[in-house]
């Protein structure tokens, strides 16, 4: 998969406000905020790798937004990180916080390097290093990091571990997506995709939906694809495609969905997974491009990995009659108003991948009131939750007659205009 062009990013994503403003209870100055983000913050981290050479890598945090509460949002280990990108990422988690009603502004953050290069024990000087350099500008009440792509639960342990040593008091509220036995919530690794699944639940009862009739194809097979597709498989849908960033996979009748994560995550790769012998008679399917997935005669398509991947280019060729944008981004404004035109539905990114922070929120809470949730009460709020946003935000579309991400833009513009108004905007 082709990275986003960088400079086209934080414009295309703030660019969604100026459509939704006329909808929205918010005045023209305090939009105008909204399209800076707060504070920004570049740092070095050297490392010395296990070779005995020095490394020195670019991390950023973003805070873009805190009216609404303490700053939110994850981390991103990848090549691609730059701060144009950060910079959209921060801007998405303001509005995903406020279309959840949770209690966040939005950041994001990010280290320019290539995660799968590097030994546990570098990336885990890596992630102490960068703690280090950012222990002043987080906190359990200031901004609150979590995973993201191609960082898990290890390296939040560490992070946490790291920032709880340089404050001399332990601080598991200081980041969200911990493993469990560090404070880590119940529920948290699943929860992206299972928030859009709770979405797709939602939408089949509004559109009669039979399950076994609604063939699904997800791009990305990380945390959130794989929840995205067990979770439909097991529910019914027939799972007909699937890819990483080497390639895909199709079969017309639908594939075993916890067959396709075993062998997964074996080999770490789909594309081997169809190739190599032993594995072909497990899984028969045609080998296909990302590029030809999201362009596969499919009812829902699922882009569950980069940004910018639907643009002016492909949306014509788009098939899929509903799109439920797991990933952050994944759609160009050009695309969106192609897609419309073409009347396919899109379940807007900061609804439908809000499941993630959502219990990173439940975490936090937990974290601060030292009293622990189960699995069943994690996951019951969250459904609650995600299905009293989702019918908000299809109602708002239906009644305005406006596509739904302009409606998730207006209602959270409205919000976050009510906490701005109650504090005035010169703060
Ligand atoms: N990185 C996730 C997102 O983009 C989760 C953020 C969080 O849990 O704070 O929504």
């Amino acid at each position: 998969m082709n990275a986003p062009t960088p400079s086209s990013v934080f414009a295309g994503a703030i660019s969604r406000l100026d459509k939704a403003f006329q909808y929205a209870d918010i005045d023209a100055e305090a939009l105008e905020r909204l399209k800076h983000p707060k504070q920004i913050l570049q740092v070095s981290v050297p490392v010395r790798m296990d070779d005995g050479s020095l490394r020195v890598f670019t991390g950023y945090r973003v805070r873009h937004d805190d009216t609404r509460g303490p700053t939110k949002g994850g981390l991103r280990y990848s090549p691609h990180v730059d701060i144009e990108e950060v910079k959209a990422l921060a801007f998405w988690m303001t509005f995903k916080c406020a279309v959840m009603n949770i209690p966040y502004g939005g950041a994001k953050g990010g280290i320019c390097v290539n995660a799968k290069e590097l030994s546990r024990l570098e990336l885990e000087r890596l992630s102490r290093g960068f703690v280090e350099q950012i222990a002043d500008f987080i906190g359990p009440e200031t901004d609150i990091p979590a995973p993201d792509m191609y960082t898990n639960a290890m390296i939040m342990g560490w992070m946490m571990d790291e920032y709880s040593k340089i404050h001399r008091q332990r601080t598991p509220a200081v980041i969200t997506g911990k493993p469990i036995p560090l404070g880590g919530s119940q529920g948290r690794d699943e929860a992206t995709g299972r928030g859009a699944y709770y979405c797709i639940k939602e939408l089949a009862k509004k559109r009669d939906w039979e399950p076994s009739q609604i063939r699904v194809a997800v791009q990305g097979f990380g945390n959130a694809g794989q929840s995205i597709a067990r979770l439909l498989h097991a529910e019914g849908y027939q799972v007909v495609a699937v890819s990483d960033s080497r390639g895909g996979i199709y079969k017309a009748e639908g594939f075993d969905v916890p067959s396709l994560i075993q062998i997964k995550n074996q080999s770490r790769r789909l594309q081997a997974v169809y190739c190599s012998g032993s594995v072909c008679e497990t899984v028969q399917a045609k080998a296909i491009t990302n590029e030809q997935l999201l362009e596969l005669d499919v009812d829902v398509l699922i882009p569950a990995a980069l940004e910018e991947v639907i643009t002016a280019e492909n949306a014509h060729a788009i098939k899929a009659n509903v799109i439920v944008e797991v990933a952050n981004g994944p759609i160009t404004c050009e695309a969106d108003e192609i897609l419309h035109e073409k009347e396919i539905l899109i379940v807007p990114d900061i609804l439908a991948n809000a499941g993630g922070v959502t219990v990173s929120y439940f975490e936090w809470v937990q974290n601060l009131q030292g009293f622990y949730w189960s699995l069943d009460e994690v996951q019951h709020r969250l459904s609650e939750m995600m299905c009293r946003e989702f019918d908000h935000i299809y109602n708002w579309m239906v009644e305005k007659k406006i596509d739904m991400r302009t409606a998730a833009y207006a209602v959270a513009l409205s919000r976050i205009g009510e906490a701005i108004a109650s504090l005035g905007t010169a703060r």
